[in-house]
């Protein structure tokens, strides 16, 4: 089992503790966690926003 860190509590070399960092990590980590998740699914990369079927999922109308 792999254990998953992001933002100041992990490190690695080059890492810089800034939010930014963070909030990459955090999507490397959802990306990460979705093989685990749904081994038998591609995982279809969108963006929020051109994806119109992200923006249904989340909600978004407009
Ligand atoms: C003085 C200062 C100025 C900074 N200025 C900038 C800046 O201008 N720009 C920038 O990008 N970055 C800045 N940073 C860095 C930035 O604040 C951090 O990189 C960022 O906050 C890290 O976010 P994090 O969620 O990983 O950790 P944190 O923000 O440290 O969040 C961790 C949280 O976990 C909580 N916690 C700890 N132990 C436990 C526990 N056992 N149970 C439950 N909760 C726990 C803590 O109370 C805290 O709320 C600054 C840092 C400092 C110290």
């Amino acid at each position: 089992m792999e254990l998953i860190a992001i933002g100041d509590i992990c490190s690695y070399p080059g890492k810089l503790k800034l939010i930014l960092s963070g909030f990459h990590e955090g999507a490397l980590a959802a990306r990460g966690c979705f093989k685990y998740a749904k081994p038998d699914e591609k995982l279809r990369f969108e963006f929020t926003t051109t994806s119109k079927a992200a923006q249904e999922r989340l909600g978004i109308k407009k």
